[in-house]
């Protein structure tokens, strides 16, 4: 028996086959293309799903050894696999699980891809065995999932797990959602990325400015990062800031739920420990009960894989 996984990105569709041990044995991708009708979007992912269905690469790559399809998308979906909303695709109101359908006659299931990251986690990564915890992508924008008693909790409306919609600071920086001062606009990697453009702006001798060959534009979260690795007061003191927003949004979380542990991904936690070790060392100064036992704050460990086994166990 397979599971298919698809992780819809902006950029690109990865298609893969997982077996029973959530082990992805065959894979491939295609480009995101906005220029093309969703039908075709959809043939074309069909097309790419038949060629990974190669027997003579492994036994069980058949059509009728597939018992379901997932699909991962930056948007929300309902549960009849209708996508409300995916604004980089511009699907909205897309019936994705009927028009597969018509294609390949299997079970379809669509959720949010930050869900389907914390699934995946919770059942073959950092939080396997566990049974609730919350996975925090630290990218572009920040995205959630939460998981209890082994299921995605998106809320009774489906519109639940907006954590990086969370409002941190009142009349602050504005936000694409029309809001300010929101979560994303301080944890992400845009928001290290900004804050360390205006750094630099006032000290240009900074190491940042130099690893970033002196173009505030080639400046990313990993030069951020080395710089303060590399003892840089300028960048340490971003990162220092950065930390902060992150301890202060990650306190929230734990005052208001408590999880049994709680998950890093995406672009920013590639920094690893040095990222995770900050967190857990701050974090508990703002939280209610902190002499107690508190969740630990660790690094994802699926990365990329993340995406495609998590869609394909979505049931
Ligand atoms: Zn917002």
């Amino acid at each position: 028996m397979i599971r298919i996984g698809l992780d819809i990105g902006g950029t690109g569709i990865q298609i893969g086959a997982v077996d029973e041990n959530n082990k992805i044995i065959a894979q491939d991708s295609i480009p995101t293309r906005t220029d093309i009708s969703f039908e075709e979007q959809v043939d074309r992912m069909v097309e790419c799903i038949r060629r990974i269905l190669n027997p003579s690469v492994h036994p069980e790559l058949t059509l009728e050894h597939v018992v379901s399809i997932g699909a991962g998308i930056p948007g929300i979906a309902d549960d009849n696999g209708t996508v409300i909303d995916c604004t980089n695709l511009g699907w909205k109101y897309t019936p994705l699980r009927q028009e597969f359908q018509k294609r390949i006659d299997k079970p379809f299931f669509v959720d949010n891809d930050a869900n389907v990251a914390a699934l995946a986690e919770s059942v073959a990564g950092k939080s396997a065995g566990t049974s609730s915890s919350v996975f925090i992508t630290l990218g572009t924008g920040i995205g959630a999932g939460i998981i209890l008693n082994g299921k995605i909790w998106k809320g009774f409306h489906g519109v639940g797990g907006e954590f990086g919609h969370t409002i941190l600071e009142v009349d602050g920086v504005p936000c694409s959602c029309g809001n300010r001062g929101c979560v994303e606009q301080y944890c992400s990697a845009t928001a290290i990325i900004r804050m360390a453009r205006e750094a630099v702006a006032v000290h240009p001798d900074s190491l940042i400015l130099e690893m970033a060959q002196g173009d505030p534009a080639r400046i990313n979260a990993k030069i951020v990062i080395d710089a303060a690795r590399e003892a840089d007061p300028i960048a340490e003191k971003v990162f220092r800031r950065y930390i902060t927003y992150l301890s202060l949004s990650v306190a929230n979380l734990v005052n208001f739920m408590d999880p049994e542990i709680i998950l890093l991904g995406g672009g920013v936690s590639k920094a690893g420990s040095i990222l995770s070790d900050a967190v857990n060392l701050e974090y508990p100064k703002y939280v209610l009960f902190n002499t107690l036992p508190l969740p630990k704050v660790e690094i994802a460990a699926l990365s990329s894989e993340a995406g495609i086994i998590g869609a394909a166990m979505l049931s």
